[in-house]
């Protein structure tokens, strides 16, 4: 079934982290200067204002922060709804806003803070591979 979801545009500065997907890599922007990682691309580094920025492997692996069921959604997503979306605290130690699947969004109590999560990809054109997030069962 062809992926009718929006496809997010790629730039430059985000290449590196759309090259990642379609290899089944989580890559995440790093500050060649300071050595933090950050979340999401930028031309400069929020921490120390670097333009010396690279690119790292994140491991791919998170815990759910928060999440919310979007029950009222307009446009392309509405036949998806409802779904779940969360904020992921990365092991690396930023946060991801991000769909997360595997979860029952009409028993959205099932859904744990701090649950442990993994990354995955969803294929959406031959460019672009979407990431999504979803729970490891332990
Ligand atoms: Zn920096």
């Amino acid at each position: 079934m062809a992926y009718e979801l929006p496809i997010p545009t790629q730039g430059t500065h985000t290449r590196p982290f759309w090259e990642g997907t379609k290899a089944g890599k989580l890559m995440l922007p790093r500050c060649e200067d300071c050595n933090r990682t950050h979340w999401y691309p930028r031309y400069i580094c929020p921490h120390c204002q670097s333009m010396n920025l690279g690119w790292m492997e994140a491991s791919g692996e998170g815990f759910i922060h928060t999440y919310a069921v979007q029950h009222l959604v307009f446009g392309k997503w509405a036949k998806e709804a409802p779904y779940v979306t969360a904020y992921i605290d990365l092991k690396e130690g930023d946060r991801m806003l991000t769909v997360l699947r595997g979860v029952d969004p009409l028993s959205p109590e099932d859904i744990k803070i701090g649950a442990p999560v993994r990354v995955e990809f969803e294929v959406a054109s031959e460019d672009t591979h979407i990431p999504f997030w979803r729970v490891v069962e332990v």
